[in-house]
């Protein structure tokens, strides 16, 4: 039905969040049709670009083109401040709400040990490391997706600071249970910060 490398490109565009055959099959057509060979070369290009030169900032593990990315370098930032999310989008979303200057640590996921995803996979022992070496934290802020999974990675990155100077505070009001950081409004995610939690005080 379809050309081989036809068939590549769709299977290879459903891999792709929310996108189905019908989807991919209309991507595919709409990039090889007349109209969007241009549009399909940059496309290609700027994926190949962004595949080799993107990877994990040394510290802070959000994507960068440099060791270190531009909210780890930057001297206006509090250093005594490190909010803790699941995603880049997370630390998107909580930047576009202008009501929080301090650094963040991005794991990439929660852990979900039937999945194999351990303390290893997103970065905890960096976290801890970093934590531990340098004290210049005051206050950890968790602030994971309000899902089960979510909760638990807080948990469990709070249980290692036990006994520690530094505080755990986790967003709470305003985020829905189950809820999942990006898709908050500004005003919602904004007040979750300036509400959060202390985890002593909760547990
Ligand atoms: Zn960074």
């Amino acid at each position: 039905m379809f050309s081989p490398l036809t068939k590549q490109l769709i299977e290879a565009l459903r891999g792709l969040p929310s996108v189905g055959q019908k989807s991919a099959q209309r991507m595919a057509f709409h990039l090889l049709g007349h109209e969007g060979r241009l549009k399909g070369k940059m496309l290609a290009d700027a994926l190949r670009e962004a595949v080799e030169k993107i990877s994990l900032c040394q510290r802070c593990r959000n994507f960068t083109e440099q060791a270190e990315c531009d909210i780890c370098q930057s001297r206006k930032r509090n250093s005594k401040l490190l909010c803790v999310v699941e995603s880049p989008a997370d630390v998107i979303a909580i930047e576009q709400t202008s009501s929080y200057h301090g650094r963040y640590f991005v794991l990439h996921g929660h852990l979900s040990p039937l999945d194999g995803i351990g303390p290893a996979e997103i970065g905890i022992p960096l976290l801890l490391q970093q934590l531990h070496t340098t004290e210049t934290c005051e206050e950890l802020i968790l602030a994971t997706n309000a899902t089960v999974e979510g909760k638990a990675t807080a948990h469990y990155i709070a249980s290692h600071l036990s006994g520690s100077n530094i505080k755990c505070s986790r967003i709470a009001h305003g985020v829905p249970l189950g809820g999942e950081l990006e898709y908050l409004d500004g005003g919602t995610l904004s007040h979750a910060f300036q509400s959060r939690l202390l985890l002593q005080e909760i547990n």
